[in-house]
């Protein structure tokens, strides 16, 4: 048996699309198909996919061996409560996590969305030191940080429009200074002054701040900030949800600065892109704090799909796939292909801060007037559609940020588009 949704349908949609201003945004285009890095929409047209479908597809679109895991696991076994039961391929998964993870994270906690992942992160640290008798609760976090969409992970992220409207809901935390090149002193002095308050965590992206605009810091920076934490018994939360699986050049981001975290939430790539998963992985001691025969102990936390059954055999695919192919050399590759292509915007003053750190590039447009920039993410998004390129800017932030498999070819469109829209950012 096969099976094929329709792609015609009568009448207007019903379907609310994630941060879309119905109003304003143009009918989406209805994607049928996705191989490697492009997509196919009902009408036949193609699009390049040059934002791994919001960061999550690292291979490519529908890797064969990620395909054929899913097939098999959802003919077997499709979903099994994770309370007081386990099945092969969550046992499998963790064991492989814990291994290909540096020594020290020595459990993993199955969740379903980066922003669990976090949120889970969240409350490990809260428990570690509820349990352990030191009332620490205050969270640190980054300016321009992002770190998912529920109230907890809207509370550690950034302020600004997308949460105004939320802003009672969420609890305070104190933020610390983007480590912009140059100053990072002030970054390490505040965290510093922030620490002698004893705060239960620290929460980062390690390297790069993705939604905050694909903002970039030095690997010493996060050495830096580990120590402090380190010194001052302060948990490090490491979010790499993005960063994860090779984006930055690296595995992981953290291996850059050598810095091992207290807790290490992983998702988008986890299963090359393919299914929801999440993981957070922890400390032994974090988990120790938690283990008792006192069941206020508990770590009170679960969804539904914890640890689905199918998303497991994705991830175990995408495992197989990191140790059996050669995706290091694909992302080092990938890597070089975006510097030689990055590099001539450098001296472009149509654009400034063009930068790129393993399979990412970035670069801002410059816009002549603010009131102009409200307006410019959705401009520069339309023109980059009607070339057939999947290009979402933050802002007047454009990003090229594509699943390993990406071509020269495809990727010299992307950048001629990127050459062509430079003049909307001075057009009025
Ligand atoms: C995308 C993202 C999240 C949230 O992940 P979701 O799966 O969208 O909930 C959290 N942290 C970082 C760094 C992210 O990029």
């Amino acid at each position: 048996m096969t099976y094929a949704p329709p792609t015609t349908f009568a009448g207007p949609s019903p379907v609310w699309h994630p941060f879309t201003q119905h109003a304003l945004a143009p009918e989406p285009p209805v994607v049928v198909r996705g191989r490697g890095a492009w997509l196919q929409t009902a009408e036949g047209g193609r699009i390049l996919d040059a934002i791994s479908s919001w960061w999550v597809i690292t291979h490519g679109h529908c890797h064969p061996r990620i395909v054929a895991a899913i097939r098999d696991q959802a003919g077997e076994l499709d979903q099994v409560i994770f309370a007081g039961h386990t099945h092969p391929a969550a046992e499998a998964l963790g064991r492989r996590l814990v291994a290909m993870t540096p020594p020290g994270l020595d459990h993993v906690f199955f969740s379903d969305s980066g922003s669990t992942s976090v949120e889970v992160a969240l409350k490990m640290a809260a428990g570690f030191w509820r349990n352990g008798g030191t009332a620490r609760s205050r969270i640190l976090a980054l300016e321009h940080g992002y770190h998912g969409d529920t109230i907890g992970t809207m509370s550690a992220g950034e302020r600004g429009v997308y949460n105004a409207a939320y802003a009672p809901f969420l609890f305070d935390v104190t933020r610390l200074p983007f480590p912009e090149a140059g100053r990072e002193d002030t970054t390490l002095a505040a965290l510093e002054a922030a620490c002698r308050a004893a705060p239960a965590a620290l929460v980062l992206e390690p390297l790069v701040l993705g939604a905050g605009g694909m903002r970039m810091y030095a690997p010493w920076v996060l050495k830096e900030m580990a120590a402090i934490c380190a010194r001052h018994g302060v948990l490090l939360i490491a979010d790499e949800v993005m960063t994860g699986f090779g984006r930055t050049g690296t595995l992981f981001a953290c291996a850059q600065a050598g810095v091992v975290p207290d807790i290490l939430c992983l998702s988008k790539g986890l299963t090359g892109g393919a299914l929801p998963l999440a993981a957070t992985l922890c400390r032994r001691d974090i988990f120790d704090a938690h283990y008792s025969t006192d069941r206020a102990r508990t770590f009170f936390h679960s969804s539904s799909f914890t640890a689905n059954p199918v998303a497991c055999a994705a991830a175990l695919a995408n495992l197989d796939i990191w140790a059996e192919e050669d995706v290091a050399g694909r992302v080092a590759a990938l890597g070089a292909l975006q510097e030689e292509r990055i590099a001539p915007f450098r001296d472009d003053a149509r654009f400034s801060g063009a930068r790129r750190l393993g399979t990412i590039a970035a670069l801002d447009l410059v816009v002549a007037d603010a009131g102009y920039l409200a307006g410019i993410g959705p401009r520069l998004s339309a023109f980059f559609r009607e070339r057939g390129l999947l290009v979402r800017p933050l802002g007047n932030t454009i990003y090229v940020m594509p699943p390993y498999c990406t071509s020269a070819g495809d990727l010299d469109l992307v950048y001629a588009a990127i050459a062509a829209a430079a003049d909307l950012g001075t057009a009025a």
